[in-house]
């Protein structure tokens, strides 16, 4: 079949391209999504229910693999894998970053991507709550509104913080969010509304539009050194695609680097070992980046309210050293007593209780995505707490945590500590670190911009060839990475058409 356009993966950017592309253009567009093709469960549409789709058919189940750095343990990293991708089953949480990470990918020599430049399309994906303003935007597909009606953890936390005398911070998509204050949430009359609620969705009888569902790209198709489609699995048999303009790989961190892998687009000692014939030699798979999250400071309470919001409800922006410029903590409230599954064993959670997870934003630890065997399993490492500097800054977070727990607002709530139990020896806490650590399912940065794409996403030495998701990040965001991703696909789009 032929197309204009050839879209891999209807996740966060891929929604915002193929839409974009179909809007903007008269072409014929493929799209290509491996999981399902509706987004209406009602464990994506409510975003309380968000973890209940970790583990089920809406994820690829993916895991990080041990490592001494995280006491041997394998750590879930969740993916999703249905229309609209991870965007339907994150934890809707939208937040753009510091305007320090857009000026350091621009310093990199990423022209065009200073925070100046990218704040128009951080803009136009929006539709925030309080209107247009000189850093958000209206009328936008995607709702974002601050949490209402906080529920008891996240009022704990932002009391709590204040008292600590941080700044209140109303709303935390400003250019340099610091302080602590409610979640801005991609919801509106308290459901998700998703990159394929806001952008593809709509246009899904659009006759220029063949949206595959169910279906796996599994190899891109190449004349020379262009790219001229793919070949993907659908309903059992091997089908192919071509695209007479280009193909836009939205795949994710995770596979938009396998596809490239299998097809011969990747560091060439590691592609001649599997006997795949290269086609070029880039660091494709390396550079993984993604936030540590601890999972977490756990405190049994009397029987609270209902859960409400997508679980959490407020965040503090922190710095674990006095003289970094860019807050390197991003810390959530939990409504529920979440723990690891290993910290669960130690210290067994409570009928009733909140958490506390301090997330490392800015971490200096860097893995590495790579094939086992020709379009094989994969092997993922975070390498996460590998660098000492990122084991310090969290050590600085679990203070941070216990001064928190007992100001006030936290004594108010709490029953009694569960993990830690109590306040803890360096040693004790480092020994906390390595077996709370989780993902905050925010993968970035294996086909990044200037070493396998360039500024405008084009993968270097291939032609007809974009990489547009989350994976281009060159140094991942110091919040979470939705809302930065559907701003790359945005730009993305403005490549294209
Ligand atoms: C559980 C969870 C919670 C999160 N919480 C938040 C949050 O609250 N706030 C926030 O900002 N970020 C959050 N994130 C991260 C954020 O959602 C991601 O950074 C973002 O969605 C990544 O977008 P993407 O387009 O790069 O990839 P994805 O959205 O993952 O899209 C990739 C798509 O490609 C498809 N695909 C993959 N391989 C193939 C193939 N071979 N053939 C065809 N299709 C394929 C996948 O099925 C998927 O639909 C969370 C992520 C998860 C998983």
């Amino acid at each position: 079949m032929d197309y204009d356009y050839v879209v891999i993966g209807a996740g966060s950017a891929g929604c915002v391209v193929a839409a974009r592309l179909l809007a903007r253009t008269d072409a014929r567009v493929l799209v290509i999504e491996a999981g399902a093709g509706r987004a209406d469960a009602p464990t994506i549409t409510n975003p309380s229910r968000w973890v209940e789709n970790l583990g089920s058919e809406y994820d690829w189940q993916y895991s990080y693999e041990p490592s001494p750095h995280v006491a041997g343990r394998r750590i879930p990293l969740a993916r999703g894998k249905v229309v609209g991708g991870s965007g339907s089953i994150n934890a809707t949480a939208w937040v753009r970053g510091n305007r320090h990470d857009f000026d350091g990918w621009a310093a990199m020599g990423n022209e065009g991507w200073e925070y100046d430049s990218v704040l128009p399309l951080f803009k136009r994906s929006e539709d925030w709550e309080d209107g247009e303003t000189d850093h958000h935007g209206a009328g936008g597909p995607i709702p974002v509104e601050r949490v209402k009606d906080l529920h008891p953890a996240a009022s704990a936390l932002i009391d709590s913080g204040i008292s600590l005398g941080l700044p209140y911070l109303d709303d935390y998509n400003v250019p340099e969010p610091f302080g602590v204050g409610p979640l801005s949430l991609n919801v509106r009359d308290g459901m998700r509304k998703s990159p394929w609620d806001g952008y593809l969705g709509p246009l899904q009888d659009n006759p220029r539009l063949t949206l595959r569902s169910g279906a796996r790209a599994r190899l891109l198709t190449f004349a020379g050194t262009r790219c001229t489609g793919v070949e993907y699995e659908w309903q059992g048999q091997i089908h192919t695609a071509t695209a007479s303009s280009e193909v836009i790989l939205c795949a994710g961190a995770i596979d938009s680097p396998r596809l490239l892998l299998n097809s011969g687009i990747g560091p060439a000692d590691e592609l001649s070992a599997l006997g795949i014939h290269v086609l070029a030699d880039l660091p494709v798979g390396r550079n993984l980046q993604d936030h540590p999250l601890l999972g977490g400071f756990c405190f049994e309470t009397e029987e609270l309210p209902p859960v409400s919001g997508n679980l959490s409800g407020s965040s503090l922006f922190w710095r674990s050293r006095p003289e970094f410029v860019v807050p390197d903590i991003m810390l959530v409230s939990m409504q529920v007593p979440y723990l690891t599954a290993e910290l669960a064993q130690e210290y067994p959670p409570p009928a009733h209780g909140i958490a506390l997870l301090p997330g490392l934003m800015r971490p200096q630890s860097r893995g590495y995505v790579r094939l086992r065997a020709v379009d094989g399993p994969l092997e993922i490492q975070s390498n996460f707490l590998a660098a000492q500097a990122d084991v310090e800054a969290l050590l600085a977070a679990v203070e941070l945590c216990t001064e928190l727990a007992v100001e006030p607002a936290y004594r108010k709530l709490i029953r009694s500590w569960v993990a830690p139990a109590r306040r803890m020896s360096r040693d004790e806490a480092v020994s906390f670190i390595r077996t709370a650590c989780s993902s905050y399912f925010h993968p970035v940065g294996t086909c990044a911009m200037g070493t396998v794409v360039d500024s405008r996403l084009e993968v270097h030495g291939i032609d007809g060839l974009r990489v547009a998701d989350a994976s281009v990040m060159p140094t991942i965001t110091s919040a979470n990475t939705h809302a930065p991703t559907i701003m790359i696909a945005e730009a993305a789009a403005d490549f294209l058409s």
